[in-house]
């Protein structure tokens, strides 16, 4: 019988093909099979923090694999390797791997510039080579999968060369961060670290926005830094003047240096953007093929590099070269997102996605959080959000009053989850073409 992590070393090949490279290197290599019982599986991970990433974003796609290779139904669950953490709070302590490290990728190098970001681009150079001294803070704003962490990472690396310490942390880890040193008692450590830093970069900063006690806490730290002439970046979904935010000063603080946005791309950086990610893999791409991909996927570059690796996985798999048609077929059999007439009714929107999980409606708005429900009630977020284009104050009200941040940020998630999902991106396409369809339109 295979061993536990003989089986997790094959998982790994085959996820390895259906997640994207970034994704694969930040939160599976280095995962190990610990053990597997009674179609119990247990995956060993560096940290708290991934663990929580996977249990939340790939737990399917990993049990599917799992099942596949072992025959039998498998539940996978996942467990911190090594173990001197403080067990209550393991987010508290400062976890280097995860703060510091940067993506190899996101470099200035890879970034391919056009008119739509080369502005966000030499701002961000500038505050890499000079940080602190010509835009504090640079607030970078644009919409998913364009570009801001890249930004970030490329910042980061610079700085790292300099010798300079930049922290990176989403908005998200922030938060957690700071209410587990609430809760602990440690928010004079959890201040002094982010205090000492020459660069602090907060990505998805809108997540912080409504939550009162982060808000002023990121606001004492933006003080204390800018004051000691610290570099400080932020990125979000939207412009600052659309942030609901408690702390209004904050908003102030934010106006302070310099604003820039990330548009979608036009089609030449599109092609630029495949054409350079081609080269990267060493892989012969025509011409025709890349028309093909910059002609299909428009305002998120993270879905324009999907569908290229989703061709890349065919002709390995199929053992074929790359041809137009090869291409069409990769693409079209998980297909790309269908663009919505607008003329549906939200009330549809959400029966439909009810209807598919077996779920009442008043449950997609109600309190429950497991996890069929929470992600339903993401499907039916970002299923608003894309066709109807709502405002996400409104997507919120629809489904029982959540916050906007929430909602954008169930949207940004399953929009990942899509691309590492295919079942769930088939399942989420059935439903919008029932909504689409003749019958509902
Ligand atoms: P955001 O943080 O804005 O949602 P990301 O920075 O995560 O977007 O970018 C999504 C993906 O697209 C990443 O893999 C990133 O490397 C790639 N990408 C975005 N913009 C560019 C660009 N201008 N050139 C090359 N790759 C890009
Ligand atoms: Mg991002």
């Amino acid at each position: 019988m295979p061993s536990a992590d003989q089986i997790w070393q094959a998982a790994l090949g085959e996820l390895e093909l259906q997640i994207t490279r970034p994704n694969f290197n930040t939160w599976l290599k280095g995962t190990r099979g610990l053990s597997w019982a009674s179609s119990d599986f247990t995956v060993g991970v560096s940290s708290a923090f991934v663990a929580e990433y996977l249990e939340t974003n790939q737990l399917s796609l990993i049990e599917r694999t799992l099942s596949r290779l072992t025959g039998e139904h498998t539940r996978a669950s996942f467990k911190v390797m090594s173990s001197n953490r403080n067990e209550n709070c393991s987010n508290t302590s400062p976890d280097t791997c995860i703060n510091h490290r940067f993506n190899p990728r996101y470099t200035f190098e890879s970034f391919i510039t056009g008119p739509s970001n080369e502005l966000a681009c030499a701002a961000a150079m500038g505050a890499a080579r000079g940080p602190g001294k010509l835009y504090n803070p640079l607030f970078i704003y644009g919409g998913v999968g364009l570009g801001k962490t890249h930004l970030m990472h490329a910042i980061g690396h610079v700085a790292e060369k300099n010798n300079l310490q930049a922290i990176y942390v989403s908005g998200e880890q922030f938060t957690n961060e700071f209410v587990c040193a609430l809760k602990s008692n440690n928010i004079e450590e959890f201040r002094s670290r982010y205090r000492s830093v020459d660069i602090l970069m907060v990505d998805d900063i809108q997540f912080i926005s409504g939550k009162g006690q982060t808000e002023e806490c990121f606001f004492h730290t933006f003080n204390e830094l800018h004051n000691g002439s610290r570099q400080i970046v932020v990125s979000s979904d939207r412009p600052p003047r659309d942030m609901s935010l408690i702390e209004d000063r904050l908003r102030s603080r934010f106006e302070w240096g310099l604003t820039v946005d990330i548009k979608p791309p036009n089609l030449e950086t599109r092609k630029a953007i495949l054409k350079h990610k081609a080269r990267r893999e060493k892989a012969e791409v025509s011409e025709e093929v890349i028309d093909l991909l910059a002609s299909k996927d428009r305002n998120n570059i993270r879905e324009l590099e999907g569908s290229l690796n989703r061709i890349f996985a065919y002709s390995r798999l199929l053992d074929a070269e790359v041809t137009p048609e090869l291409a069409e077929r990769a693409i079209t059999d998980i297909g790309s997102h269908p663009v919505g007439n607008g003329s549906m009714s939200a009330d549809s929107v959400i029966r439909c996605v009810a209807q598919a999980f077996s779920l009442e409606i008043s449950e997609l708005s109600g309190p429950r959080r497991d996890k069929t429900t929470a992600l339903a009630r993401q499907v039916a977020m970002y299923l608003l959000k894309i066709n109807q284009n709502y405002p996400l104050e409104k997507i919120g009200g629809l489904l029982g009053g959540r916050r906007p941040a929430t909602v954008s940020h169930a949207c940004e998630k399953l929009s990942r989850e899509l691309d590492s999902n295919p079942p769930l991106k088939r399942q989420v396409e059935a439903i919008q073409d029932r909504l689409t369809g003749p019958e509902l339109s």
